[in-house]
């Protein structure tokens, strides 16, 4: 229906090369060996770029197949546009009919968490969500998936994929899963699987096929709202797949996957909509029994969705002290800045789409938010274990920008390494604590700084946080 007609095609269109590959008599193993080179070589944007004589025994007539029905890149990167403090970067891409998409790349410790699209616009309509109001122009072809990949790795490497950005991605079905299988590929992208995150609405059907089709990646799910009648009231997608049928969706996906894999479920707090004490045990009653993680995302409100704003502090950490302390889920609370940028299911904002125009594209946080930031504010596509944040206000200054990063990164580094021990985050606050409070005393004066170097001192010797 949304199938758009692209000339040249984009050469990481894996079904398309290798069936015109067959139509030729050309062996599928060049086809192969172009892509290992290609995923080695993001730089190389044309044809002539392309070390051919690198491909011994590629025959004649595939290569000028190649380069008479394909292309390498057929986007390209409009701006970029990184934040203050430099821990994320919008790319708006420009695609080869005209329409923009966004991708986001997330700085964190050194690693970098990419969002990417796999719609242009949305057919979903959540209220909240700016996209939303665009409705749907096209779905991507699985090669302009992996061109945002590619853009971003030619300007550092990829560590993470999440599809968060515009559109739902189980919409795009088959596009996602081909552009999912390259990534994990070991001959192409070599992403490992539990660091590509798709993230969907709740296309009950599609999630249970994609817990059959692909269940060594990571599916986060859309939650938002405890009940049946908010979730409809914020999402219409709610309408055809009752809450029932959704979390039955996420059993069969996760009966599909291996033991101790859990689901994100993805939360935006909405002051008075779904942020009531009351909400946090109807989704804790929700999901009590079942493997997830809940992931609560501040709200930012935007021009698109002036009717919502972001809940309080209080309401928010009330609602995690429901979740995590009284009902032991597994909760976090995303940070509010640059973790907005990457959080939230794609909000680019309608002016992206008209090219040419100048500033055409507000950050995320913009089209969410409605505003830039004024000043520079910390951002990052990290969460905080629900310990770890309900601890923040009351930490002393010095050991603030320490210990409860390095708690989330020991926490989650143990649950993914020895996924057989419950590790709990509050455990890991106190050891990260203790080892921060020895180490401003022991380092910062032997390096002569403050606290906060004696913390750096210790960098090398801490996992670092997950950026994703
Ligand atoms: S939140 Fe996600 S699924 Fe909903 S309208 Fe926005 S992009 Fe679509």
């Amino acid at each position: 229906m949304r199938k758009r007609a692209l000339r040249p095609l984009p050469v990481w269109n894996i079904e398309s090369v290798l069936g015109a590959f067959t139509q030729i008599g050309v062996k599928a193993v060049h086809a192969h060996a172009l892509w290992n080179w290609l995923a080695r070589n993001p730089r190389a944007a044309r044809w002539d770029q392309v070390r051919w004589d690198e491909h011994v025994g590629l025959p004649a007539r595939a290569r000028e197949l190649l380069v008479a029905e394909y292309a390498l890149y057929t986007s390209s990167v409009e701006s970029a546009e990184t934040a203050s403090d430099g821990s994320t970067t919008k790319l708006v891409i420009r695609l080869q009919d005209g329409h923009a998409i966004e991708a986001v790349q997330i700085h964190h410790a050194g690693r970098l968490t990419l969002c990417i699209s796999s719609q242009i616009g949305c057919a979903m309509g959540c209220s909240f969500c700016a996209t939303g109001t665009m409705g749907i122009l096209g779905d991507l072809h699985a090669g302009e998936i992996l061109e945002q990949l590619q853009h971003a790795r030619a300007r550092a490497p990829v560590r993470n994929v999440v599809f968060m950005g515009m559109g739902e991605p189980l919409n795009n079905y088959a596009a996602v899963l081909e552009s999912v299988r390259v990534m994990v590929d070991n001959t192409k992208f070599q992403l490992s699987p539990t660091r590509v995150t798709v993230s969907t609405v709740g296309i009950v059907p599609r999630m249970v096929q994609f817990g059959a089709d692909e269940p060594r990646v990571n599916l986060a799910l859309s939650l938002h709202a405890p009940t049946q009648a908010t979730r409809e009231s914020i999402m219409p997608a709610a309408r055809a797949y009752p809450l029932p049928a959704l979390l039955g969706a996420v059993d069969a996906y996760l009966a599909r996957c291996r033991a101790g894999k859990a689901v994100m479920i993805e939360y935006i707090m909405l002051r008075d909509v779904n942020d009531a004490v009351a909400d946090a045990h109807a989704l804790a009653d929700l999901l009590a029994r079942r493997p997830v993680v809940i992931n609560l995302i501040p709200y930012n409100p935007t021009d698109a969705t002036p009717e919502y704003a972001r809940s309080t502090e209080e309401r928010t950490m009330a609602f995690l002290k429901v979740l995590y302390e009284e009902r032991g889920l597994r909760t976090f609370v995303r940070r509010t800045m640059g973790s907005e940028v990457a959080s939230a299911c794609g909000q680019l904002v309608k002016d992206t789409q008209r090219p040419g125009r100048e500033r055409a594209v507000r950050d995320i946080e913009d089209a969410a938010g409605g505003r830039a930031p004024r000043k520079p504010r910390r951002r990052g596509g990290a969460e905080q274990p629900a310990a770890a944040a309900a601890a923040t206000a009351a930490r002393e200054p010095t050991l603030a920008s320490g210990a409860h990063e390095r708690a989330a990164a020991l926490w989650l580094a143990l649950r993914s390494r020895i996924p057989a021990v419950r590790f709990e985050p509050v455990h890991c606050l106190a050891v990260a604590t203790l080892v921060c409070a020895l180490g401003a005393r022991v380092f910062a004066p032997r390096a002569g700084m403050s606290g906060g170097g004696g913390l750096a001192g210790l960098a090398s010797v801490w996992p670092r946080h997950p950026s994703a």
